[in-house]
């Protein structure tokens, strides 16, 4: 029986034939995580969105199960002179495509148009328009013009009349159109064939998308590789001399091979299995700090489609925190927090209202990754510029605990991390994240999102008492590798 590829599948298929194979033959190996099925949810409600963009279409029912039935829904309305067609379906010799949007470009073309639910058109988008605009010339249709319907940079709430930007990519998909009848025939190849495609693991397993068959394949790799080199994969040539030099792991690349000093560093101190720890570097960072310390982590979402006044898409407001206070260095531990609940109003205002409670006029503010809260400290202020000079205040109070680990602490077990999970894990194992139903930022927009849309009193318990720990947990968290230092330099 020959196998039907999709464009999903063409896409995964130029990507790693290896990948397309599992995907065919091993789908049980997969492993999806949630922030991928949120962006792909993300990616649906911005189609059904640009429909409201059009002035009148019929909508084509495509259901995976029965695509059949979905292409001759199209072919009746061809034959009905529609003129605008949404998920229009065509399989010619077994290649199966749903075109988000066709409509008429001239009495005997059509434009062929791509809803992304991101600000910019890339490479695959490309090849997935090229892949379509063949079925479709196939299927007997002139394709005169491709296009792009992409989410407006910063498209405020108030124009969503802006919110899409069509790009002409005719020339673009053009140049590569004469290569996908060839693409086409080796991946379906790869599809029928019964002999799994040897592909060795590379960047190629995280680019364009982070492969779903990561853990299966990587088992069993070198515990430091080469892919491991901060920057190597922004140098494809120096990348490819190793791996052609089957070199994989770091302990087998040679002292003459050409390195930044930052990468020499890094490959030097993982194979050397060095503990290199700066005292004199960490004490002047902390002396800096003044008491009370506040321990403070938000989390935030950032919708494709803005959802409130003054909201803007892809923009990130935060819906959590946690705060953890030391008033002294000898003083009780307290520990405040915020999470809201409810899907029809903003959180800003009562999060704001609660923070500036939370938070005194003094005292150091400590974080991990200073960028994410100043962030959201200075989305704030734009949205209440009468708060902006006490909002302000505290980002200049912003101190990274991330900044001192990363400048004045390398740990062979970091692995070059300096991911607050990754160094707690070796600082101080027994508070890890293993025991949390959230355990990571991604995760964390993916509860917040079900709990809000959530009617079950259970299921919203369930993720509030999840959200609450994951992001206590990164405070105290923030608390245990600040008295870590402060430890150390005292012994
Ligand atoms: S993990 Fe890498 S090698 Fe394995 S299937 Fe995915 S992309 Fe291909």
């Amino acid at each position: 029986m020959s196998r039907t590829l999709s464009k999903s599948r063409y896409i995964t298929g130029l990507q790693c034939e290896k990948r397309l194979w599992l995907k065919t033959w091993r789908p049980q190996l997969s492993s999806f995580d949630e922030s991928t099925q949120r962006i792909f949810s993300q990616g649906t409600e911005v189609g059904e969105l640009a429909h409201q963009y059009f002035d009148g279409g019929v909508l084509v029912d495509f259901d995976y199960k029965n695509p059949d039935k979905a292409i001759a829904e199209t072919e009746a309305h061809l034959q009905n002179g529609e003129t605008r067609i949404f998920e229009a379906a065509f399989k010619i010799n077994e290649v199966l495509i749903v075109a988000d949007v066709i409509e008429r470009f001239s009495a005997s073309e059509w434009c062929l148009i791509e809803v992304k639910s991101s600000t910019r058109v890339t490479d695959v988008y490309i090849e997935d328009l090229a892949l379509q605009q063949f079925v479709m010339q196939q299927a007997g249709l002139k394709v005169g013009r491709v296009e792009v319907m992409h989410v407006t940079s910063g498209c405020p709430y108030e124009a969503m009349e802006n919110f899409f930007t069509r790009t002409d990519v005719t020339a673009e998909v053009k140049t590569i159109l004469p290569e996908v009848g060839s693409q086409v025939e080796a991946l379906k190849n790869v599809m029928n064939s019964k002999a799994c495609p040897d592909v060795s693991p590379g960047v190629h397993c995280k680019k364009p998308y982070a492969c779903d068959f990561y853990s299966h394949c990587w088992q069993g790799m070198p515990e430091d590789t080469i892919y491991d080199i901060p920057n190597l994969s922004g140098n494809p040539a120096r990348l490819e001399q190793l791996e052609e030099a089957g070199i994989v792991s770091l302990a087998d690349i040679p002292q003459g091979f050409p390195l930044s000093s930052k990468q020499r560093h890094f490959v030097d101190t993982r194979v050397n299995k060095k503990v290199l720890i700066n005292r004199q570097g960490i004490s002047k960072s902390l002396a800096s700090l003044s008491y009370p310390l506040y321990f403070l982590d938000f989390e935030a979402d950032n919708p494709a489609i803005p959802r409130f006044p003054g909201h803007k898409a892809f923009r990130q407001y935060a819906f959590q925190y946690s705060l953890h206070i030391l008033e002294s260095p000898d003083g009780e531990l307290q520990h405040r927090e915020f999470l809201h609940t409810d899907a029809t109003t903003d959180p800003q205002p009562e999060l704001l209202q609660q923070l500036l409670e939370d938070i005194g006029e003094e005292g150091s503010i400590i974080v991990w990754n200073r960028s994410f809260e100043k962030l959201v400290l200075k989305q704030l202020a734009i949205h209440y510029p009468e708060h902006k000079p006490r909002l302000n205040g505290m980002v200049k109070r912003l101190f990274d605990l991330m900044k001192v680990y990363a400048a004045y602490y390398e740990h062979l077990a970091f692995k070059g991390s300096y991911s607050i999970k990754k160094v707690l894990q070796v600082i101080c194992p027994e508070l890890s994240y293993d025991n949390l139903k959230v355990s990571g930022g991604a995760n964390a927009q993916v509860a917040w999102n079900k709990l809000i849309a959530s009617d079950s009193v259970d299921e919203r318990k369930a993720l509030e008492d999840g959200l609450l720990a994951y992001c206590e947990r990164d405070t105290l968290a923030m608390v245990e590798l600040y008295r870590h230092l402060i430890t150390m330099l005292k012994e």
